[in-house]
């Protein structure tokens, strides 16, 4: 496995946990949001989340712009329809979830285990790059990896073959020598399986896979044991179809 293909959000960055740290934060703070529970909150914001993210991207709306339709959306849901109050918890969520940007467990020291066995390491990624790019600097990602391919910059969103090509290109590499790690069975699984790259099935969460032959990584850490089941992975007879 010369090339490790890796996601970025909920597989080296904690985007779950700076979500539900930030929600904690905002419910602490405004009064109208503590009618849910944190769980229930969490639930309804990821909801909202998944389905106004597509906007952002097919170029319809920008992070921001989504970020505000979001808190739009959930606050309408608390029966509250107020531009303003919606624009306060829009810049007051932004400001938690940053300030919450953290590594998934042993991200770091996996990434410094691949490299230094000689792997590159190439994040795809479906989002903008300037986000992108900053959760990379801010994690101490940027040094450890050698390109990035974001949805922005590649025109079409994983599970797409044409992010994974551009990918495979920037690391002047073919499907068969490469493994793709990420948390999201379509996006990340499907698209590799589908162009020939051999899948590695982050499962955090530990939930039940949708096709036990896939090979499933439960951690990062150790980094040692989380690279020998991506190498492993390189070897499993695959057909691109
Ligand atoms: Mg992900």
């Amino acid at each position: 496995m010369p090339v490790l293909l890796c996601d970025l959000d909920d597989t080296l960055f904690d985007h779950e946990g700076a979500t539900r740290d930030a929600l904690e934060h905002l419910r602490a703070v405004h009064q109208v949001l503590t009618q849910w529970s944190l769980d229930e909150l969490d639930q309804r914001h990821r909801v909202l989340l998944e389905a106004i993210h597509l906007d952002v991207l097919n170029g319809r709306l920008s992070i921001e712009e989504a970020r505000r339709e979001r808190f739009g959306r959930l606050l309408s849901q608390a029966g509250m329809d107020d531009p303003a109050a919606t624009a306060t918890l829009a810049a007051a969520y932004r400001e938690a979830y940053a300030s919450h940007w953290q590594p998934v467990p042993g991200a770091t020291e996996f990434l410094r285990v691949v490299r230094a066995a000689g792997h590159a390491i190439v994040i795809v990624t479906n989002n903008g790059v300037a986000e992108q790019q900053l959760k990379l600097v801010r994690c101490g990602f940027d040094v450890l990896v050698d390109a990035m391919v974001t949805s922005e910059e590649a025109g079409v969103s994983k599970p797409a073959r044409g992010i994974f090509d551009q990918a495979l290109a920037r690391a002047g590499s073919t499907p068969g020598d490469a493994v793709m790690l990420g948390d999201a069975w379509n996006a990340d699984v499907e698209g590799a399986r589908a162009i020939g790259v051999a899948p590695v099935w982050f499962n955090r969460a530990r939930r039940p896979s949708p096709d036990p032959t896939v090979t499933e990584l439960v951690s990062l850490a150790p980094a040692a044991e989380a690279l020998a089941v991506v190498t492993r992975a390189a070897l499993v007879p695959r057909s691109a179809s």
